[in-house]
This record gives C-alpha cells, sequence and structure tokens, in this order.
C-alpha cells in the first residue's frame, strides 16, 4: 500500500483499513444497496405515469400488479428515475449512497455510486443492470476532509470563506478554490445514507454535540450531501440549535441563521410562530416569505414564496392579501406581479400619490403601467422615440416573412412597452440602449396575428443573444430552427 500523509506530512495515515474495491464492500451493506435499489419505480418523462423497474409495467397506484411488488416511497422524487419509457434501452440512471465506516479511532466516509441501465447484455429480455462503483472515500476529521484518493486535504474554513464571500455582495473579484466548492456541492440529488450505524457518530468528538442521528427519517427521503453529513454537523454550531429545535430543513441550511441569542433575534419572526414553523417544516425560502409576511396560512406563505422578489418590494405599498386580491381583480397571471413593482416604482420615480388609492391600484394595471413607462422614459431622454423610429426603417432590411411566422423590428417606444406588458419581460427597460443601436429587439410573431405578442428576440453584433416566450419560457423548437436561419441573413 501506497504510503499517504497529511497535509504537513507529520502524520502517516496508512494503517487506516480503507476498502478500495467495490468486490470488498461487506454483504451487509451491499444487501442495503440492493434494497434502496429495489424502492425505486420508473417516472416516465412523457406521460409522468409510474412504471416498475422489473415487468416494465404502468403501476396501479403503487403496485405492480405483476410482480406485486409494492413501492413504498413512490410518491418522493429521489426514488423516482425520471427516465424516457419509449427508449429505455438507453436510459441510465445514476444514484449515490453515503456509507459511514466507525472505526474504533478514525471515521471513512465512503461514496458509493450506483449505475442502473436496462438493456441487460447477459439477457435477451429486457432487464433491469446493475453496476456499482466507489466514488469517494473521505477520511472525516474535526477541521475537514481527507480525499484518500487524491490524497488531499479540504478544509472546511477554506469553504466557509468561500460561502461567506458569495453572502457578502462583495465587489472584489475573489480567486476561489473550486475543488473545495465542488466536493461540499454535487451530489445533491438523489443520495442515500446508510443509516444503520448512524448513531456510532457519538463517539467521536466532532460529532457528539451534533444530534445528526436524529436526522434519521429526514435521511431516508430527503436531501443527503457531503455538505450536511460532515461541514454543517461538524463545523455550524447552528446545526444543533435547528436540529434540537425540530427544524429540520433549516438545519440543512444551518449557514445561512445565525443563532443571536434568542428566538425572535435568531429567526427573525415572532416565537408565536414556532409552531407553524416545525409542522411545515420550514425551509429557508419559507422562513424568508415569513418574515415578509407572517401568517400561520401554508397557501399565503405558497404564495409569498413564489413571487418573493416583487412582493418583497411591494409590501412597503400595500398588504400582501390586498396585492393578491388586485391582481385577481385584474384577471391577471401572478407573474404580472413583476409589471405591478414596475408600474409602483415608476409612480415613486415621476413623485406620483401612492396614498391615493386610484393610483395605488389603477383601474386597468396594464393600460396605466405602459402609459407611465412611456412617460418615465420620455421624461429622461425626450429624443429616444425619435431615435428608435429612425433605428427601426434601418433594421427593416432585417426583416423575416414566411407562410406562417413574421419577424420585425420593434419601432417606437410604444411597441416595446407593449411586448413587454404582452409577454410579462423586461424588454421595456432596453428603450434607450436600443435606441441607441447598442442591441437590436425584434419581435417574432405569427403572420395572421400580428399584434399578438409571441417571441422577443434580442441580437447583437449580428447574433441573437436572447429569444423567448411568454414569461420567460423557453421558445418551441419549431421557432429555434426558424430563428436560427434568420440569424444567418442579418445584414446590418
Ligand atoms: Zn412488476
Amino acid at each position: 500500500m501506497q504510503l499517504k500523509y497529511d497535509n504537513d506530512f507529520k502524520n502517516i495515515i496508512d494503517d487506516l483499513n480503507i476498502i478500495t474495491d467495490i468486490e470488498n464492500i461487506p454483504f451487509k451493506i451491499l444487501d442495503y444497496l440492493n434494497s434502496i435499489n429495489n424502492e425505486l419505480v420508473i417516472n416516465d418523462i412523457n406521460t409522468n405515469k409510474l412504471y416498475c423497474p422489473i415487468c416494465f409495467k404502468k403501476l396501479n397506484k403503487n403496485i405492480c400488479l405483476h410482480c406485486n411488488k409494492l413501492f413504498k416511497y413512490y410518491k418522493i422524487e429521489k426514488y423516482k428515475m425520471n427516465l424516457n419509457v419509449s427508449n429505455i434501452k438507453e436510459c441510465r440512471h445514476r444514484i449515490n449512497y453515503y456509507i459511514f465506516d466507525t472505526k474504533e479511532d478514525y471515521l471513512v466516509l465512503y461514496i458509493i455510486n450506483n449505475t442502473i441501465g436496462f438493456d441487460n447484455p447477459n439477457s435477451f429480455m429486457l432487464k433491469k443492470f446493475n453496476k456499482y462503483s466507489i466514488e469517494k472515500i473521505y477520511q472525516v476529521k474535526k477541521d475537514g476532509l481527507f480525499d484518500i484518493n487524491l490524497n488531499k486535504y479540504i478544509y472546511f474554513n477554506e469553504y466557509k470563506k468561500i460561502i461567506d464571500y458569495f453572502q457578502s455582495d462583495s465587489e472584489t473579484e475573489y480567486d476561489f478554490d473550486d475543488d473545495i466548492f465542488n466536493t461540499f456541492e454535487t451530489f445533491r440529488e438523489k443520495s442515500f445514507l446508510y443509516l444503520e450505524n448512524l448513531e456510532d457518530l457519538k463517539k467521536y468528538d466532532f460529532y457528539k454535540y451534533s444530534y445528526i442521528w436524529t436526522l434519521k427519517d429526514y435521511f431516508k427521503t430527503g436531501l443527503v450531501n457531503l455538505k450536511l453529513l460532515t461541514y454543517l454537523p461538524i463545523y455550524i454550531k447552528e446545526f444543533e440549535y435547528l436540529v434540537k429545535m425540530k427544524l429540520y430543513n433549516l438545519a440543512i441550511d444551518a449557514d445561512s441563521i445565525t443563532y443571536k441569542g434568542n428566538f425572535n433575534d435568531t429567526f427573525g419572526i415572532d416565537k408565536k410562530y414556532y409552531k407553524f414553523m416545525q409542522k411545515i417544516d420550514i425551509s429557508l425560502l419559507e422562513l424568508y416569505s415569513l418574515r415578509l409576511y407572517p401568517t400561520t396560512n401554508k397557501k399565503i406563505l405558497d404564495f409569498v414564496c413564489d413571487y418573493n422578489g416583487p412582493l418583497s418590494f411591494l409590501k412597503d405599498y400595500a398588504d400582501i392579501l390586498k396585492i393578491k386580491e388586485y391582481m385577481d381583480n385584474q384577471k391577471l397571471d401572478y407573474n404580472y406581479l413583476y409589471e405591478y413593482a414596475d408600474y409602483i416604482s415608476a409612480s415613486k420615480e415621476l413623485n406620483m400619490d401612492l396614498k391615493d388609492k386610484n393610483i395605488l391600484f389603477p383601474k386597468n394595471l396594464i393600460e396605466s403601467h405602459n402609459k407611465l413607462i412611456k412617460e418615465l422614459e420620455i421624461s429622461k431622454d425626450p429624443e429616444i422615440d425619435e431615435r428608435i423610429k429612425k433605428l427601426s426603417i434601418k433594421l427593416e432590411k432585417n426583416k423575416y416573412i414566411d407562410d406562417k411566422y413574421i419577424i420585425f423590428p420593434a419601432n417606437s417606444i410604444d411597441s416595446l412597452i407593449d411586448e413587454s406588458s404582452q409577454m410579462a419581460n423586461c424588454v421595456k427597460t432596453y428603450c434607450k440602449p436600443y435606441s441607441e443601436n447598442k442591441c437590436q429587439i425584434y419581435f417574432m410573431r405569427y403572420k395572421d396575428n400580428v399584434n399578438k405578442s409571441l417571441v422577443t428576440i434580442e441580437v447583437k453584433n449580428k447574433k441573437i443573444v436572447q429569444a423567448k416566450m411568454k414569461y420567460n419560457e423557453e421558445i418551441t423548437e419549431e421557432i429555434r430552427k426558424i430563428i436560427s436561419e434568420w440569424e444567418k441573413r442579418i445584414i446590418i
């Protein structure tokens, strides 16, 4: 065996008893790997129907009527193999298993990869097969992980520096160690932890106070990754606090919570919400949303979570429930909350009285929004509309028409604002750069419905930089083909 040293070349660690070959994994562990593997169902990505991975027949709820197998965890995302059933032979599914090896005087953590395929080379029939391999082996220590294969230390405090940097919105460039970041952040999805010996972690000083073993039930269905198994319980003291509070979803983001001596200051929310937080096992985004709008109504909290961005701005002007009701009355999708936020922000810039209910909640939001945005643009730059008109006449040279579609340049502020509100996108903020020919804006529409928005296209240096459908959704394959052909013919 090759001699291995720690980083400072002080300790020889070659006496670790490490399994390097998957063949030598104990049967007990292999049984566990297979037991998890047998719980996985096939979820067809085309139909969202569940299939038995043994018989390839559709499941009846969670039972296969052919082999009588019952799938206990069929509703849980990490037990689903999202595959294209019509092309099952080509499909591969990968999961990871984390296994602690709790030796007397040291601790080793294995990550084992399991690749599942369906075209078994040893069988004429369609049949599931498994391939196991050892992905990573770490020695876990109080200040970091030692990667046995790379013979390299990964220190918790260096990872912490990277996280602090990203949370600080510092302007200065920071040359972070990508390796350390990836070590903790990869293998997020579809990972399982061997739970039989989790309580043995108590015997290591650095795990003693983590209470990580109380997350046993959580690990069966929830996220498992290296960060959650090592960095958080060993290095972040808030982890123990959150686990003891039974706020498990916050414990997995323990490095985003700072303990400040009491409940209210730590969570930024009154302690009377604690029961509710526990009941829904609140996540970090839900906590941020609860701060925005304290409530014990999960449906309202979900709404605040989904539109956290515009609502964190709008809440200073009106009650969130009133805003929701207003959008309902306007018969607008909640995605239009972004336009509403733009409207309020423009009203503010134009010194309008937002205490006036008719201004705060205009009769027709889209109409008022468009009018105001135009006013604001012109107030900043009176020549802007004229420049856009002139530019658009030149850009007519790039116009495209076929039997079904038409692509043409935006020809006024009005056209940009109208596109923006039809599509609920931000193209209206391009008025100024467009008028100065710093970018070009085109609309792709159906030829026989030329006033209705379909695709907004941004072009720079004769190349398409953005092409999006309503709510910034991706374009269809047919449209992609047409506009990439059109792109080759852009002449100015
Ligand atoms: Zn079956």
